[in-house]
């Protein structure tokens, strides 16, 4: 019988299986580690909340000297008369000249990673590449490279391995999905 769970008001049922995604998450480093091998220490950006678990299992993956930091996307009202601000947080190392990834849990319009690369640029890095866990390729309108994508999916939402529905799911190690 197939495993129904029930998070806040809502039931979902597992899309991906736990061993997917660790295929996946291997597919991607095996990439990375391909094209940074040979570019000094890397710099790998896990965006929080929802990338510490795919961080934390893509990092184990890759065999070359790496830093690892984290930071948020954090919204606040600016003035409030022009609507809302983001901003990014917690990055202490400065990145100037450095080679950079950025860690993302899901990509879905790029609203957020498009904000993110613009600021980080203006860091002046050596260069900057995303790599997304999930990619919804039928919501993203921007135009950022998204140079790693671990899983393409539709614009279904989705819970489990470090993504939430209002702060709860993150701990679930398949992939879920809304269901009647
Ligand atoms: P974007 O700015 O690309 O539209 O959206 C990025 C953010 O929206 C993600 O970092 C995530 O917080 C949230 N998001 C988008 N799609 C999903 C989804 O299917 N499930 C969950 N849990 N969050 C999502
Ligand atoms: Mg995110």
């Amino acid at each position: 019988m197939e495993k129904v769970i029930k998070l806040h008001d809502k039931r979902f049922r597992v899309m991906i299986p736990a061993a997917k995604i660790d295929e996946a998450v291997g597919v991607v480093a095996a990439r990375i580690n391909a094209d940074y091998r040979q570019k000094g220490v890397p710099l790998f950006i896990g965006v929080l909340n929802g990338a510490f678990m795919f961080l934390s299992d893509l990092i184990k993956k890759i065999e070359f000297d790496c830093e690892i930091s984290f930071v948020k996307l954090a919204s606040y009202c600016g003035t409030c008369s022009t609507g809302e601000v983001r901003s990014l947080i917690g990055l202490n190392n400065p990145i100037e000249g450095r080679h950079v990834v950025i860690v993302e849990d899901i990509v879905d319009t790029g609203e957020s990673i498009e904000h993110m690369v613009r600021e980080l640029e203006a860091m002046h890095p050596a260069s900057i590449r995303v790599c997304t866990l999930f990619f919804k390729p039928g919501s993203y309108s921007k135009h950022i490279p998204i140079d790693y994508r671990a899983l393409e999916i539709g614009n279904e939402f989705i819970v489990g391995y470090g993504l939430d529905y209002d702060q709860l799911g993150r701990n679930l190690k398949d992939v879920y999905v809304v269901t009647e």
